[in-house]
């Protein structure tokens, strides 16, 4: 949805997530509002006929829309800076919904290789189907984007850091090299989340979230979102594709989701203030063969990072310990405290086998690629006390 920017625009970020968004109804309630409804009845058939010529304001169905879903992303958009957000069921529908709603027969799409799993399968196994073509490159490699854009091309797919190598693309360089090559530039942005990277300020024209991850932050709802500047496709191109084809956003999960909110930027900051922590932990422990976090300075693209993700190395780090998958699940089975699950951003730090889980459907060569070895680690740092935390890892790679 669209709204009119007053005086909220100016509010910092804090205050934003906290009361961006939020329309009362005539009972003054302070907390969000859960319009749990499907539909909405409307003075007279007049107004009816109105609403659907556009002529008056007012929600028909939930499919198209729903009060606490716009408050949910008018809060996210205020954040984020943005004209417009729509709020999808999950992450994987603001993907595809992004991707699909602009491509067509015949169109060229160029991703990066190091994506989330389910990410990869779309550009890889789903689009070509349709008859788009699509192509890889090696994300942080611009001359090899130069190279693939030297072609003209509808879109680009990138996600940054990456999952779970962390590897940190150049946001504005390649949306440079994206639109001489008259293409839209798309970035997934859920590692960094809207607190560390603004990918539209850096020149991107679409940006995903799935708000599974760390806007609930409490590991209870899925969801989603799209965000851009980009008038024309959002009103034109992503709303008629998802209110036709139906991953709209529950109002339900869209009432947890604009809680999560209101804590994202402390979740997020102590997150990351434990996340440096640990990696800098684990790079002097013996039994660690390579720790992979943005913040640290071994980190290839440790510049870019601190540049592009306001001075953070994010939430997540990865690490391979000596050894191989053996040593990788005796360190994950010996943990107290983390659990092993596939999830990230939550409140709860939670540990991830990715070469046998999220990326297990790969090949070896392709996981090789990719740098997901059998003893690669992902920890998704969560809000506990750091030194406990430490504590459980370090007890861990002793056992
Ligand atoms: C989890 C995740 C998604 C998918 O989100 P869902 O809400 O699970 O559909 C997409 N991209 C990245 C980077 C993710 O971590």
């Amino acid at each position: 949805m669209t709204t009119k920017d007053d005086k909220t625009k100016n509010w910092r970020p804090a205050t934003k997530l906290v009361r961006g968004g939020l329309d009362r109804s005539h009972h003054g309630e302070v907390s969000e509002a859960l319009y749990m409804t499907q539909a909405y009845a409307y003075d007279s058939a007049e107004q009816a006929e109105q609403s659907f010529l556009g002529e008056v304001e007012h929600y028909v169905y939930s499919r198209y829309g729903n009060p606490t879903v716009t408050m949910f992303e008018e809060r996210l958009r205020l954040l984020e800076g943005s004209t417009h957000c729509t709020a999808l069921a999950s992450g994987m529908a603001a993907v595809f919904c992004s991707l699909a709603s602009q491509l067509k027969q015949g169109d060229r799409l160029i991703a990066s290789t190091a994506l989330f799993g389910a990410c990869f399968h779309i550009i890889a196994n789903i689009l070509p189907n349709w008859g788009i073509r699509v192509e890889f490159v090696e994300g942080t490699d611009l001359s090899a984007w130069e190279k693939a854009l030297s072609t003209p091309a509808q879109a680009i797919f990138i996600e940054t850091p990456s999952n779970p190598t962390l590897a940190i693309l150049d946001i504005k360089a390649i949306s440079d090299l994206a639109h001489k090559a008259g293409a839209k530039v798309v970035v997934d942005n859920v590692f960094a989340t809207p607190i560390l990277q603004r990918p539209l300020e850096l020149g991107a024209d679409i940006v995903t979230y799935s708000a599974t991850k760390h806007i609930d932050g409490q590991g209870r709802s899925l969801g989603g979102a799209v965000l851009s500047n980009d008038a024309s496709f959002m009103d034109k191109q992503l709303t008629p594709f998802y209110r036709n084809t139906g991953p709209s956003l529950s109002p339900f999960n869209a009432w947890i989701l604009l809680k999560g909110l209101e804590t994202l930027d402390l979740r997020v900051a102590r997150q990351c203030d434990n996340a440096l922590d640990i990696a800098q932990f684990l790079e002097g422990q013996d039994a660690i063969e390579r720790v992979l976090y943005p913040g640290l300075k071994s980190h290839p693209q440790h510049e870019l990072a601190m540049a592009q993700m306001n001075g953070r190395g994010s939430t997540v780090v990865s690490f391979e310990v000596k050894g191989g998958k053996a040593e990788a699940f005796k360190t994950l089975n010996a943990l107290n405290i983390m659990d092993i699950a596939n999830n990230l951003g939550d409140a709860k730090s939670l540990v991830t086998h990715p070469a046998t889980t999220t990326h297990q459907r790969l090949s070896d060569a392709e996981r090789e690629t990719m740098g997901i070895h059998p003893n690669l680690i992902r920890l998704s740092v969560g809000i506990e006390d750091v030194q406990d935390l430490k504590d459980d890892l370090a007890q861990a790679l002793l056992s």
